[in-house]
């Protein structure tokens, strides 16, 4: 059984080799190959055979009427020694063989004196004394030897008296037809196997890049995504391969990306399970915890647990961003009332660290955006201006239209960014300082979270700072969204806006605190 499977291996394994496309080439290429040599080869027969044979009638044709006319006296005097004599005589200078019929086809002289006497039943004959033709010929085998019949009408003036019959052999001429037959179809066989090698090699060139590219698809699809195929030339083939490379380094760097997210993830979500499961430890293995100590612990766990709920919730919104990668737009939203609903947000929150918090938007400015992730991208960076301020400073959140774009500005007089740190601060969970971020809840995510938004609508997030001094952080969105989506696309979304309500109120609530 297990012998019948391995043959049945080997057979399916040289079956898909036959139906590889290296395999179709050659055969496609022998196919034409064949039916144009096919072709060539029985015109070249087909036209020589035609010249050589109807040169050779034309000749005979030729004979056989001037013997015709030669003999036509001895016929009329019924003299058969000089009909024989005439026949002979040309029998011998042409290497044919002569036969005088009278009227009624029976042979009156043969150069050959075999058939005197006899009928001659010939087709050609009957066609020249019956039916009125001139002349007629054609061939016959005879014993194994091919030979042409030509016959001529005898006439005196104008009536029939009989007909000449010259036979005349081509047996050499239909060897040699024979011979060049055998050479062209043996050079066309030859040529056939050159046309099968060169296929072979040309399809080996043609296909070679495609077999790469297949090997690396399969490596990819293993997880392997370090691949890349060698492109040379600029045929179509290489362009797929340059399409491919191209895919492969994109799902090399999401792949990467997405590693990096995963242990950057695990990383901030064990930091507060460790302190969690330290004070824990600390309150079960102490003996006689006082009342403060005990209180001053679960404090301090219960605020880890809000820290790691706010990560789960920026984990949980950068999914979504990057999940749906649509936004559900609503035109004329008015980003005044986002922004005083921010303020009225964050206002007890800055209040508390005595930060003075004011808004500067004299004209309302309407846009089409997805006023959800417009006001969660404002709440980040209000609420980090909040956090990097220190007590009594200023904050400043100004609305204006500059041409097509509405422009948010959230300006603090906070401790400022460094020009090296303000290229990284909105990457995944980059914090400056990470033990003031820690203190005041943050994430390391707000600002990527805020610029994404930014970008979802065609926009941008910029930010000047100088350090010590304060910051400001820009965010430009046009005012027209090229994309709004139709009232069945924002149905379907409804379910999830209520989700995206609640991760938003989520956040707020933690800025509250
Ligand atoms: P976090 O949750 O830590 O605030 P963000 O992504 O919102 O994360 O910000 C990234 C880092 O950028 C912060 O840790 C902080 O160091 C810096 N940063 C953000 N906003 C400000 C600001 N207004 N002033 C000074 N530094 C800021």
């Amino acid at each position: 059984m297990s012998l019948l499977n391995g043959e049945l291996d080997t057979i399916l394994q040289l079956s898909n080799k036959m139906f590889s496309i290296k395999w179709r080439f050659v055969l496609i290429f022998l196919i034409v190959a064949a039916v144009a040599f096919a072709a060539v080869a029985y015109s070249v027969i087909k036209m020589s055979e035609d010249y050589l044979l109807s040169q050779r009638v034309e000749e005979s044709l030729e004979e056989a009427s001037g013997a015709a006319v030669s003999v036509v006296s001895t016929v009329i005097s019924d003299d058969s020694d000089g009909m024989y004599n005439l026949v002979l005589t040309r029998a011998k200078n042409t290497g044919g063989r002569y036969l005088i019929v009278n009227k009624a086809g029976t042979v009156i002289a043969d150069s050959q004196s075999k058939l005197n006497g006899q009928i001659l039943y010939l087709d050609e004959v009957e066609k020249v004394l019956s039916n009125g033709e001139v002349n007629a010929y054609s061939y016959h085998n005879i014993d194994g030897e091919w030979a042409v019949y030509y016959v001529n009408e005898i006439t005196d003036e104008g009536s029939l008296i009989g007909a000449m019959v010259y036979q005349s052999s081509i047996q050499t001429l239909i060897n040699s037809m024979n011979d060049l037959t055998v050479k062209i179809i043996v050079i066309s066989i030859a040529c056939c196997l050159i046309v099968i090698v060169l296929s072979i090699i040309t399809s080996d060139y043609i296909t070679r890049p495609i077999i790469k590219l297949k090997k690396a698809a399969i490596d990819i699809s293993t997880g392997n995504f370090n691949q890349r195929v060698k492109v040379s030339g600029r045929d179509e083939i290489a362009e797929l391969a340059q399409a491919f490379n191209e895919m492969t380094k994109r799902l090399e760097d999401i792949d990467i990306t997405r590693s990096e997210f995963v242990s950057n993830a695990s990383h901030e979500l064990r930091t507060p399970l460790s302190s969690i499961k330290i004070l824990v430890e600390s309150l079960i293995y102490q003996q006689d915890v006082p009342k403060e100590t005990y209180d001053e612990f679960l404090t301090d766990i219960n605020k880890e647990i809000d820290r790691l709920n706010n990560i789960i919730s920026d984990l949980l919104n950068i999914m979504k961003l990057e999940g749906e990668e649509v936004l559900v737009c609503k035109e004329n939203v008015s980003l005044k009332d986002i922004l005083l609903d921010t303020m009225n947000l964050l206002k007890p929150l800055a209040d508390q660290q005595r930060i003075h918090i004011t808004l500067d938007a004299d004209e309302d400015v309407l846009i089409e955006c997805d006023p959800l992730k417009i006001h969660q991208a404002v709440n980040n960076l209000a609420d980090n201006a909040i956090k990097y301020t220190n007590t009594g400073g200023l904050i400043t959140i100004r609305l204006k239209r500059l041409n097509d774009f509405a422009v948010i500005e959230v300006e603090d007089t906070g401790v400022g960014i460094s020009q090296e740190d303000m290229q990284l601060i909105f990457e995944r969970f980059y914090r400056v300082d990470k033990a003031r971020s820690r203190k005041t809840g943050g994430t390391g995510l707000g600002l990527y979270i805020a610029k994404k938004i930014a970008i979802m609508h065609g926009g941008s997030l910029d930010v000047v700072s100088e350090e010590g001094k304060g910051s400001a952080f820009i965010l430009s969105i046009p005012v027209k969204h090229t994309k709004i989506k139709s009232k069945a696309e924002e149905e379907a979304s409804k379910a999830k806006n209520v989700v995206k309500g609640k991760v938003f109120k989520r956040k707020s609530l933690r800025i509250k605190k």
